[in-house]
């Protein structure tokens, strides 16, 4: 249970002083739903309201003070029309621009003649300087204006708003008990945790920014201990729970590696012996399988799965979404034609019977082999005796219901697959102290992917050019990509393209994005691997892991507005056959930095090991590891690589305050539960025994 302490910190942003409704919504879109969101909403800069430029210098656009002398007011001709007052300096004029406000009370603030600081944003409106609603109009001497912080906002919300639910916000934060190491404290100067981000927040110069600065490096450690103490914990929990050796006979592996019309990589080989290592052992295995895509990761599953299955006890192979989870039960189901298994496919849409049936057979036993979405783990799931989950592309999934899978067997064995090559340095971040196999060879026989990028003014060559590999028999992607901001417009561009490329080659184009019901997609999917579809338009649905070898070209538009781990990705769909493949990057001007150097390193490798690397440095480890990409918690304060050498210290302090305090008992080991709830990490502290 969450400490009473932090209670005020976890209401919801309506429970502040002077948040309604309307404002509520917003401040919730701009930062979060809870108070502590507000927290975390640090400032990106400041602005200097004593800097009073002239007229003459006021830029548009830009927060500014002005010394003015009022004109005169000119009301609206109706109450729906704004009523504006002109004043001047030596330098120029400006209209402020007030809506729904009454004249008298602006008589008041601002009489003809007088003069007057006033301080909002300037805009220029039909080649005319004017200020809507200032922020702050005073006397001259009157008031000293503020130093203000700058924070990110939302449509609809203004700084001053903003500032009022923070400001309300951080009224509510209470002292909490010290949880850092006296020692520690000391060497680096740390201020305790409320000291610290009310100082985040209270700025006054542009030094008080300095990320260097004890109060965000405070901050930024305490958060990356939370972290990693909460990593820890759960990983301590799984290893506490006793593990189980799971030896096969190697029967049923011979059988599918006789049918295989390949020799496996080195690597493939290797990967798969320390699985099997593990799984004899009678340590629980947790480990990371990570390769590229199409580098081969399916097959050694299976050989794991089977080991699981010779031992006489059941596995399951967890996908994040429908499509992979079809798709996966289709390319296991081949490769275990020589076996005679049988495998049951779950996901969500199993209703009713049929879903019953089901369950039925994984708590009996009789089905030993399941492939499936979230669908496997939901609480009614129960298997009969389950030795070895294997979850795919896990970095969708949070490192909490990687517990949960395994706590639906005694011991189960955890292998996590992953496509996305991971840089070494976030290894800790993402999967604390997970065992890793590497797959870093390409099966023999692929070609390297030819990669071209193009501005989009070359479109109709591109079109043309397309309509002469559909005439050679190619397979091709069209991926068009979609923006959270406008999904309406998103998907009409791809519609749109859908339509035009349909209207030139009809019949042979198919259409598929994520608002289609699943069992279209299918269709469309099934249609484009063996079907008389030749040419997918699509969203980045097709992002992960779908596996149709014969494709061969893959287009993307609009590449520049993808990022690398993503372009990877998707390219990935292509090159897995023996045929040459080609990849068009398809781009609008002007091109930013970033994405020219993406555009670049996309062209000049193949390697996702370095293209992760390149993107961390394009990109920082906040993105990389983004809520948005790839289901792990985005950091709040702490910033990855700058905070490295944190996180390794971090790494360790959680470490050696497990080996002390392991049910964090002590009094540091109370407040460290506090640590750990306040950056939201419950399920941690459910592990321990008096949590
Ligand atoms: P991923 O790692 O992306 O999941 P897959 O397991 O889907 O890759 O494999 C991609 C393709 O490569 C599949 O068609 C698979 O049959 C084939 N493949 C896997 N291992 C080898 C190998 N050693 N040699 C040749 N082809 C292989
Ligand atoms: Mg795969």
């Amino acid at each position: 249970m969450r400490p009473e302490i932090l209670f005020p910190l976890f209401a919801p942003v309506t429970v502040l002083k002077g948040i309604g409704p309307r404002v509520a919504k917003l401040v919730e879109k701009a930062a979060g739903p809870l108070v502590i969101d507000l927290l975390w909403h640090l400032p990106t800069g400041l602005i200097d309201r004593r800097a009073t430029p002239s007229l003459a210098n006021a830029v548009p656009g830009e927060i500014v003070t002005l010394k003015l002398t009022v004109a005169e007011h000119l009301p609206g001709a109706s109450s729906r029309q704004p009523y504006r007052v002109r004043c001047f300096d030596g330098t120029g004029s400006i209209a402020l621009v007030f809506f729904h406000v009454r004249g008298d009370w602006l008589m008041k603030l601002l009489p003809v003649g007088a003069d007057r600081v006033v301080s909002g944003k300037i805009d220029e409106f039909n080649g005319f300087l004017q200020m809507n609603h200032p922020d702050y109009i005073a006397a001259p001497g009157e008031m000293e204006l503020p130093v203000e912080p700058i924070y990110g906002l939302t449509a609809g919300l203004s700084l001053k708003l903003m500032r009022k639910a923070v400001d309300a916000a951080l009224a509510r934060v209470p002292a909490l008990p010290e949880w850092q190491d006296p020692a520690i404290i000391r060497r680096d100067s740390y201020p305790p945790w409320r000291d610290a981000l009310l100082a985040r927040h209270q700025l006054a110069e542009l030094s008080d920014l300095n990320p260097e600065l004890p109060t965000r490096q405070r901050l930024a450690y305490d958060e990356l201990l939370a972290d990693q103490l909460a990593l820890a914990l759960i990983r301590a929990q799984m290893r506490q729970r006793p593990g189980r050796k799971i030896l096969g006979h190697g029967d049923l592996q011979r059988q599918v590696l006789d049918a295989l019309p390949f020799q496996l990589t080195g690597s493939q080989q290797s990967a798969i012996a320390e699985i099997q290592r593990d799984m004899a052992s009678s340590d629980r295995m947790l480990r990371l399988l990570q390769g590229d895509v199409g580098s081969g990761k399916t097959v050694v599953a299976l050989l794991a799965m089977l080991t699981a299955l010779e031992s006489g006890a059941q596995a399951v192979l967890m996908a994040p979404t429908e499509i992979l989870a079809r798709q996966h039960a289709g390319t296991l189901q081949r490769l275990l034609t020589p076996t005679g298994v049988k495998l049951a496919l779950l996901t969500g849409r199993d209703k009713g019977k049929p879903r019953q049936a089901m369950l039925d057979g994984l708590a009996q036993g009789t089905i030993r082999l399941a492939v499936g979405t979230h669908a496997l783990f939901q609480e009614d799931v129960a298997f009969h005796d389950l030795a070895l989950a294997v979850i795919d592309e896990q970095h969708r999934f949070g490192v909490e219901q990687r517990v949960l899978l395994s706590s639906k067997g005694r011991g189960v064995d955890v292998l996590v697959m992953t496509a996305t090559p991971i840089p070494r340095s976030l290894m800790l971040t993402s999967y604390g102290d997970l065992d890793a196999s590497r797959l870093t060879e390409k099966p023999a026989g692929r070609q390297p992917i030819r990669t071209s990028v193009l501005p989009i003014d070359r479109l109709d060559e591109t079109i043309a050019a397309i309509g002469r590999a559909l005439e050679s028999g190619q397979k091709i992607y069209w991926v068009c990509p979609l923006i959270e901001e406008s999904e309406t417009i998103d998907l009409a561009a791809v519609t749109a393209r859908h339509a035009q490329l349909a209207d030139l080659y009809p019949g042979r184009v198919g259409l598929l994005h994520g608002r289609m019901k699943p069992a279209d997609r299918d269709r469309v999917m099934e249609n484009f691997a063996d079907g008389p579809l030749d040419l997918l338009v699509a969203t980045t649905v097709i992002e992960v892991g779908v596996d149709v070898p014969s494709a061969s070209i893959m287009v993307i538009e609009h590449a520049e507005r993808f990022g690398l781990a993503q372009l990877h990705q998707l390219r990935g769909r292509i090159g897995r056959g023996s045929a040459a493949s080609t990849c068009l990057l398809l781009y609008a001007g002007p091109l930013g930095e970033t994405a020219k150097a993406r555009l670049k390193i996309m062209r000049e490798t193949e390697d996702g090991f370095r293209i992760a690397e390149e993107d961390l440095r394009l990109r920082g480890a906040g993105e990389v590891l983004g809520t948005r990409q790839s289901g792990m918690p985005a950091y709040r304060v702490a910033d990855l690589p700058i905070d490295q050498p944190l996180l390794d210290q971090a790494h360790d302090e959680a470490r050696l305050i497990l080996m002390r305090d392991p049910e964090l008992s002590s009094a540091r080991g109370q407040a460290l539960r506090v640590l750990l709830y306040l950056f939201q990490r419950d399920e941690a502290v459910r592990y321990l025994r008096s949590g």
